[in-house]
């Protein structure tokens, strides 16, 4: 039997609770019971006027942010309108049906203001990774790092020749930002090697190929992860350079036993942060073990002996070759005191020219030059300590348990949709790397630990 037409008519009185209508199961509900929004308007309060209209709850600004960030909304204009429609949405940012949604600039003005100067996402996200701790996410001994490129918001059509670039008449927020880390380690001093090209809406932002694909203005955002759970532990945002990323593993890793008290055992990374430096600040300066592929840049192409074909004899400092010939740094005695290492870190062993052209493997061992020689970091005991770890089976464990961090950073650009920035800048950069990993570990909270009976 054809049931009635149905015809809207409004009611009189409605009874209707949004709490009745959003599912037990829905995602915002799970993540709701880990957001704790308790101590922001105390950390805010110095940064609003005594005076004046009174403003929006900052609270309804970050649940909103929340919203977006998790359900991958990226406009703000869009996320107004779809928390204005989605009961679920005004239900987790604690509005009725009829209250009103903010408009989207207000949370520009925020964002790039109170927000910012009060180092709120960095608060929020150690919250989080506090209440991780708590319910037993972290173990806090084995980490891995990694860093991913994020498109910036910045076209490679408008892009300038560097040397052809100043500082314009009206001076953008990003340019600013972009003046001020000029010499930061993590932006413009990563290098000494000054960058081709540039875009003049963010200038801070690098324009690189490494993807393989066209190339693109780009800043990394760098998780240091606890592989137990993959919870992120830090995030951090530089410019996309490998110098900066093993900077920024550092700051990490200090910044995490600083504030949480987490000292890993072992650290597992890619070829990226197998430089001498960082595997001998790794081994000598924080007794971390290094799971991580040596960076080897004297690794022959031409099917010459490897170097780990010389044996190093440390009570004579010499190494000796595969013909039984010592390679020693000097030959004779330098009176004028030179520095043991070169700028590089490297000392070099030379045979002596007269053992190599009499040597019937010279072909084998220096086809192209004279003599061999042999380039030894100040850092290879580390170095030998990460070649040696490359061969047990906890290596290959850790290398597989990496593959989480690459993991997490696929669910970013794919789930969450933080594959361009909205915001420009190193601080756009920084806030929006903040919020993404705040919400991956509640979605990580609200996926494992289950919700009280
Ligand atoms: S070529 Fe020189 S360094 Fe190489 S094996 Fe012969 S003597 Fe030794």
């Amino acid at each position: 039997m054809m049931g009635p037409r149905q015809v809207a008519q409004g009611a009189l009185f409605y009874e209707f609770s949004i709490e009745d209508h959003v599912p037990g199961d829905h995602l915002l509900r799970r993540i709701d019971r880990f957001v704790d929004l308790s101590g922001i308007r105390s950390l805010l309060a110095p940064f609003y006027s005594a005076t004046g209209r009174p403003s929006i709850d900052p609270e309804l600004m970050i649940r909103m942010l929340i919203v977006g960030y998790s359900c991958g909304i990226r406009s703000e204009r869009q996320l107004c309108e779809e928390v204005h429609l989605n009961l679920a949405y005004r239900w987790f940012c604690r509005l009725d049906l009829a209250d009103a949604v903010p408009d989207h600039s207000t949370f520009s003005k925020n964002r790039h203001g109170r927000f910012r100067d009060s180092d709120l996402f960095r608060r929020l996200f150690e919250d989080v990774l506090a209440r991780c701790i708590v319910e037993g996410l972290v173990g806090g001994d084995h980490f891995g790092v990694d860093a991913s490129l994020i498109k910036a918001d910045a076209s490679r059509y408008t892009k300038v020749e560097a040397a052809e670039w100043s500082v314009p008449d009206k001076v953008t927020r990003a340019t600013q930002e972009y003046l001020q880390t000029l010499d930061d380690a993590a932006f413009g001093g990563a290098t000494p090697v000054q960058p081709k090209t540039l875009s003049p809406s963010d200038p801070a932002a690098r324009f690189t190929g490494a993807n393989g694909d066209r190339a693109f203005f780009a800043y990394s955002t760098n998780y240091l992860v606890d592989l137990k759970n993959a919870v992120i532990v830090d995030v951090e945002a530089t410019a996309p350079i490998r110098q900066a990323e093993a900077g920024a593993a550092k700051v990490m890793i200090r910044r995490t036993r600083d504030r949480f008290d987490l000292y890993p055992e072992l650290l597992a990374a890619d070829t990226a942060y197998g430089s001498a430096d960082m595997l001998g600040w790794l081994v000598e300066d924080e007794g971390i073990e290094p799971h991580i592929p040596v960076f080897d840049k004297s690794e022959r192409k031409d099917g010459a002996f490897p170097a780990t074909d010389f044996a190093y004899d440390h009570s004579a400092d010499q190494y000796t070759c595969p013909g039984g010939k010592p390679l020693k740094p000097y030959w004779r005695d330098i009176s004028t005191g030179r520095p043991e290492y070169g700028k590089d870190g490297f000392k070099r062993y030379y045979a002596r020219k007269q053992d190599c052209a009499a040597c019937p493997l010279k072909p084998r061992c220096a086809p192209n030059q004279p003599t061999r020689k042999i380039a030894r970091s100040k850092h290879e005991g580390a170095r030998q300590m990460a070649r040696d770890i490359a061969q047990t089976d906890a290596y290959v464990a850790s290398s597989y348990a990496r593959k989480k961090v690459e993991m997490l950073f696929a669910h970013l650009k794919r789930i969450l949709r933080l594959d361009r920035l909205r915001l420009r800048g190193p601080n756009g950069a920084k806030d929006e790397f903040h919020l993404a990993a705040m919400v991956q570990n509640l979605r990580k909270l609200a996926k494992l630990v289950p919700a009280p009976a």
